[in-house]
């Protein structure tokens, strides 16, 4: 038996029955605080880098946490940002890119993705903030312009989000926040785009008013 498969028997036999009554209730439906949009690379676990419960967060994951910008086209990213936001209502969304991301990688070299013609086509989406890296990155070396883009990308597709009609809307309304992190693997450390400053910085001084009301009232922040 794989051992992902013996995890489901090892769930229901002694993590399910801890959890009945959380299940019970959210068979009822779904109210999740936000969109969390990240990378599909299995060294991101949602759950526990943000401590969330099933129900709280409406995940959507994809080679390089691309947002392809609105058009006519159906796709699986345009109407999972439709549902979420007009159906669910989720009052955030977060793109959350990470370090050592293939996808990056390949963004910053399509050559070598001839062999992978639909990998090359979607980082097509990611082709602006390989540019801006181009042009700003100069003399960098390539770990500082892993970075730049890892930053930039989250930036990109944060600006594409704002192209679906579903999302326009609703930040007009100024109901929906926008979060854009680049997450460490290797630290887990967490950095959190201000827009106010047009910079990156630790998740804990980026939220440092929730986090402390979140201290105060003495749950854990999460
Ligand atoms: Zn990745």
């Amino acid at each position: 038996m794989p051992k992902f498969a013996a995890g489901v028997v090892r769930f229901q036999n002694e993590v399910f029955p801890q959890k009945r009554e959380l299940f019970e209730k959210l068979s009822q439906g779904q109210s999740p605080e936000a969109l969390f949009i990240t990378c599909s690379d299995s060294r991101i676990e949602t759950a526990m880098i943000t401590q969330t419960e099933p129900g709280e967060l409406f995940i959507c994951r994809n080679a390089g946490n691309i947002v392809p910008p609105h058009t006519n086209y159906t796709g699986g990213m345009t109407a999972s940002i439709e549902f979420a936001v007009s159906a669910l209502r989720v009052p955030h969304i977060v793109v959350c890119g990470h370090t050592e991301c293939g996808a990056m990688k390949g963004a910053m070299n399509p050559e070598g993705l001839d062999a992978l013609p639909h990998v090359k086509e979607w980082l097509g989406y990611s082709k602006a903030a390989v540019d801006i890296v181009s042009e700003i990155g100069e003399g960098k070396s390539d770990e500082e312009r892993m970075q730049l883009l890892l930053r930039h990308n989250v930036i990109l597709q944060l600006t594409h989000l704002k192209t679906h009609p579903s999302v326009a809307a609703r930040l007009a309304k100024g109901d929906l926040e926008l979060h854009g992190w680049v997450y460490d693997i290797k630290t887990g450390d967490v950095h959190a785009y201000d827009d106010n400053t047009n910079d990156f910085v630790p998740v804990d001084k980026r939220y440092a008013e929730q986090v402390a009301r979140l201290a105060a009232a003495g749950t854990c922040a999460a």
